[in-house]
């Protein structure tokens, strides 16, 4: 009988950390399927992680770079020879 119920406590506790820590990741804004998504450091619009180019400037500041900002920076400076 006492293990039951110390089987049966173990159970809940381990269902209480599961539902604490899966409404800690929703408290943080991001639903499992924006895991993968970034900002663009210039148009701010967001892309999935893959599509974006990412340069580490500095200690710890890492920039992304969108396809359609990268071909503007492009066209300026083709344009400029
Ligand atoms: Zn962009």
């Amino acid at each position: 009988m006492t293990v039951t119920i110390l089987a049966l406590v173990f159970i809940i506790f381990v269902l209480g950390i599961t539902i604490f820590g899966f409404k800690a990741v929703i408290k943080q804004g991001k639903a499992p399927g924006d895991l993968h998504k970034e900002r663009c450091s210039i148009c701010r619009e967001q892309f999935v992680k893959s599509q974006l180019i990412e340069r580490e400037v500095g200690d710890h500041r890492v920039y992304f770079f969108c396809p359609s900002c990268i071909n503007k920076l492009h066209g300026e400076l083709v344009s400029k020879n």
